[in-house]
């Protein structure tokens, strides 16, 4: 019988809610269960819902998670928290930033920038711990009546035959089976879904042992990024600084070469260490202790994220080192691209094949991924004599000139450019573009006004996006492709820009699912290098799946059928909301 820990969780600085083991279920009903209540879960759940469909949580533990574990969101998760529509309690509570400071033996060798442009609306960074994206998630999915969670019901056996999946539950209360047409695995790193199916990941584990802690002290620097190369305390090795909500602070050390985990972790020591830390960053302040425990870096993705009825997702399909926050921010990612897809097959708009481009494309960026996470990860914990003494060669020139400097950079998750995808259309079109948003690339924000920006009125709509870049004057060959377009089966939501936008006729399905941006300075339209005339069309993701100067009616819904892999006769019409 799994019997989850009922006792609050120690912290000094997050108060653990322990919620109440849900009875043991029976029957969901919901086409979708999702195994792991972590962000990633939790925030395929709430974009699940976005689409309307149902779904069932089932989580082994009755509290959020422990200890110091994702501490950063990039622009790109928060952007993709906007398109949930929960992105605000992550902007109340986390420290956003832009800048870091990379020391070497004391002197500041690089200062680094991340990239910003007036159009974002967030800040590249934001600090926030993984317990409040927990738990601002979770209230969401409390208030959502598509979302059922199952506290302390954990996942012991799974089986698969061509119609369902049913999985084995273990409760405080005893066990039961659960059938579901599809499941998502989004049970951590150490997923037993990715057990029992027996598969494997590929990649590379890195030596070298850092030390996580996470203390608590008043301490009056800014928001950034700190690193510490070589310092005098820890000779050879590095240290990284990052402030977080509540006086918080993640120190992460390298440990010298053949240290244990427990000599590491021996209370003394690690005190001694971090008043090193305090020390060497010149704020000396009295601490406390949260939590510390001693981390490896593995840079492993499974070659293929989806198993017959099996989707597999975040840390269950990858595992990547924390050096440039990529493990939850590629997992929400990962998410985006599942959710849409999965809804429009249980949807019965889309042949299942459509879930094969969700393993095609994050494989593909979970690589691409772990190529970056083992650069920054070699930088960071030189695996051989040679690497370090070209490292360090690098490190001694930054002291003296400018132009090693950007091989400091630290090149965080980014966001992910599908251009190889299946789900692209047209590339002779493409060859009519210089500029604006390649096929494959996530579409790009724009300031519209103070306060108001291009990702506030599109991206939380249900469905695709064809944004049509009109002239002054109206333009019957754009009013048919609208009207052919947003005829079809599938949910596609309009986007008229420019001087000339006005309301068109109902879509179909009868909801008003139309954004006007007048865009009388034509800002948006040089941020996508249109036209009057130019049209692009964004997946439900909001990335490019194709773009024309010159469209043709067919040649939209041509692509339109291709990236949803749309069945000739969907199960029921869709009504789309804007
Ligand atoms: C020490 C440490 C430091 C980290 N630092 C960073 C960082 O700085 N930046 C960053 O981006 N990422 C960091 N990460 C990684 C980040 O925490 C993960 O990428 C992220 O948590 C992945 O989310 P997930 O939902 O996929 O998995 P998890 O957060 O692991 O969630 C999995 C959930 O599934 C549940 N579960 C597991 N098995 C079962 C089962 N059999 N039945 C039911 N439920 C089950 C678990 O209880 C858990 O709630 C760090 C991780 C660690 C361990």
């Amino acid at each position: 019988m799994h019997l989850p820990s009922s006792q609050p969780r120690p912290s000094v600085f997050y108060h653990y809610q322990v919620h109440p083991a849900t009875a043991a279920g029976a029957a969901a009903g919901a086409p979708v269960v999702i195994v792991g209540a972590g962000p990633i879960g939790l925030l395929t759940a709430l974009d699940l819902a976005r689409f309307g469909v149902a779904c069932t949580v089932l989580e082994q533990e009755l509290q959020v998670s422990h200890g110091s574990r994702a501490i950063v969101l990039t622009r790109r998760s928060l952007e993709i928290l906007q398109q949930v529509g929960v992105e605000r309690p992550f902007r109340d509570k986390g420290l956003p930033w832009s800048f870091g400071r990379s020391f070497y033996r004391g002197r500041e060798v690089y200062r680094m920038v991340m990239p910003h442009d007036a159009d974002d609306r967030f800040l590249p960074g934001l600090n926030i711990q993984q317990q409040y994206i927990e738990e601002y998630l979770l209230d969401f999915c409390a208030r959502n009546p598509l979302i059922e969670l199952r506290w302390g019901h954990q996942l012991t056996g799974i089986t698969q035959t061509d119609a369902a999946v049913t999985l084995r539950i273990d409760t405080p209360q005893g066990e039961y089976a659960l059938s579901a047409p599809w499941v998502v695995a989004a049970d951590g790193g150490r997923s037993t879904i990715r057990k029992l199916l027996g598969l494997r990941m590929e990649g590379r584990s890195y030596p070298g042992n850092f030390v996580i802690a996470d203390i608590q002290a008043k301490i009056d620097l800014p928001t950034e990024r700190l690193c510490y190369f070589d310092p005098a305390w820890n000779p050879g090795n590095n240290v990284l600084v990052h402030r977080q909500p509540d006086n918080m602070w993640r120190i992460d050390f390298r440990l010298p070469d053949g240290e244990s985990a427990e000599q590491a972790l021996e209370p003394a020591l690690l005190a001694r260490r971090i008043d090193a830390v305090l020390h060497m960053i010149g704020h000396p302040a009295a601490w406390r202790m949260d939590w510390a425990t001693v981390y490896s870096a593995n840079t492993l993705t499974l070659p293929q994220f989806v198993h017959g009825r099996v989707l597999l997702t975040g840390d269950a399909a990858h595992l990547l080192p924390i050096f440039g926050v990529r493990g939850c921010n590629t997992g929400m990612q990962d998410c985006n691209n599942a959710a849409w897809k999965l809804a429009f097959v249980v949807k019965g708009w889309s042949d299942p094949v459509l879930l094969d481009t969700y393993s095609a494309e994050r494989v593909q960026a979970a690589r691409e991924i772990c190529e970056e996470g083992g650069r920054s990860t070699r930088f960071m914990t030189p695996p051989t004599h040679g690497t370090r003494l070209m490292r360090d060669a690098v490190l001694s020139l930054c002291l003296s000139e400018e132009w090693p400097k950007d091989l400091l950079h630290w090149r965080t998750s980014r966001p992910h450019d599908y251009r190889h995808s299946a789900l692209n259309s047209d590339p002779a079109a493409e060859a009519g573009f210089s500029g604006g948003i390649g096929v494959g690339q996530p579409a790009r924000n724009v300031k519209l006004g103070a306060d108001d920006y291009l990702f506030d009125r599109i991206g939380s709509g249900a469905g695709f996006h064809l944004l049509v870049f009109c002239g002054t004057v109206p333009d019957p060959h754009l009013d048919r492709i609208l009207n052919v377009v947003t005829g079809q089966a599938l949910p596609v939501i309009r986007v008229l820009i420019g001087p000339g936008a006005r309301a068109g006729g109902p879509p179909a399905g009868g909801a008003p699912a139309e954004v006007l941006i007048g865009d009388a300075d034509g800002h948006v339209a040089r941020k996508y290098a249109a036209e009057a005339g130019t049209v692009y069309l964004l997946r439900p993701d909001l990335h490019v799946c194709a773009r024309w100067r010159k469209p043709s009616a067919a040649g939209v819904c041509a692509a339109l059928h291709r990236a949803a892999c749309a069945l000739t006769n969907p199960a029921a019409p869709p009504a789309p909301t804007g």
